[in-house]
């Protein structure tokens, strides 16, 4: 073809399934040498699923009542998680009752006003923090490499449940590509617990580990790496990843599930819901660049 080779690039990381915003993108895609993938709904396939309910003993609620509860404050929220609750409701046919004033705050949960009691879903760590020590319902979820989502109850913990995604299939082949091509392991950043995500990294081969962050916290991780000389590629999908996004050297998003956020702050966008993709471009990118200098 006549196309400048950035332009060719790009048109063909778009057959290989990841549409790139400028040939810029492509140009910084080819220099990457460190990579930080976010877990849910990244190296998983961001399809969560209700596994088991707890309600608390005390808490005067069964299975259904617990999850009425925390799908009408989850209903508004765009995480995966979120819809896991609300699927499991749905799927028992549960009846929600209304929520109002929901509010959300990234990495950490929901919040919403459910007959007149303030309801709270999220990380255990983050709502324990303020309640005291989480039941042993959460460690033992999480032992089983389960997300535990504690329910509260104008400030009181009246339930667990857990939640488990399956990882995607392209998820080891991924690491081990990646790995090759940066000559370093990916580092799995999460917001999620850290008996979760090592049970999942076991799985992948070999990454590093960086659990219960926050979206600033991850994206501190990758700014510190940026000032230490490295070009840090992050992949991910949720809000809770647009902060690390906008710090990388270059940002990718999983286009399927991915958050309108996470998509307008990454450079590129994964539009074939592949992993594996990502070292392919990563790889095309530095053969474009070789054409060019
Ligand atoms: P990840 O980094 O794996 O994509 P997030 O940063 O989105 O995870 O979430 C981190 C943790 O915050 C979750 O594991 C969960 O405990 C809690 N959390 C975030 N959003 C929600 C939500 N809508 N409902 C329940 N828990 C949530
Ligand atoms: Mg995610």
């Amino acid at each position: 073809s006549t196309m400048p080779p950035l332009l060719s690039a790009i048109a063909n990381a778009g057959r290989h399934g990841v549409l790139a915003k400028s040939a810029v993108v492509m140009e910084r895609l080819g220099q990457v040498d460190a990579v930080a993938l976010d877990k849910t709904g990244t190296l998983t396939e961001g399809t969560p699923r209700v596994t088991e309910i707890r309600p608390l003993p005390g808490s005067g609620l069964d299975e259904d009542g617990l999850l009425a509860l925390a799908a009408a404050a989850e209903h508004p929220s765009e995480h995966p998680l979120a819809r896991a609750v609300v699927d499991a409701a749905r799927e028992r046919f549960v009846p929600l009752p209304e929520a109002l004033d929901f509010t959300s705050a990234p990495g950490q949960g929901v919040s919403a006003t459910v007959a007149g009691r303030t309801v709270q879903v999220g990380s255990p760590a983050r709502l324990s923090a303020a309640t005291g020590p989480a039941s042993a319902a959460v460690v033992d979820l999480e032992e089983t490499g389960q997300t535990a989502v504690l329910v509260l109850r104008d400030d009181s913990p009246v339930g667990v449940i857990g939640i488990a995604d399956r990882l995607r299939q392209d998820a080891a082949a991924t690491v081990m590509a990646l790995t090759e091509l940066t000559g370093r392991s990916p580092v799995l950043l999460t917001g999620d617990n850290e008996r979760a995500a090592r049970h999942l990294a076991a799985q992948v081969g070999n990454t590093d580990v960086r659990a219960g962050l926050l979206p600033q916290d991850k994206a501190a991780a990758v700014q510190k790496w940026e000032d230490e000389g490295r070009k840090v590629l992050v992949v991910g999908d949720g809000v809770n990843d647009a902060p690390a996004l906008a710090a990388a050297h270059t940002g990718i998003a999983m286009g399927k599930a991915g958050s309108d956020l996470a998509l307008e702050t990454a450079d590129a966008v994964v539009v074939r819901d592949e992993l594996a993709t990502i070292p392919a471009v990563v790889a095309l990118s530095r053969t474009a660049r070789r054409l060019v200098v």
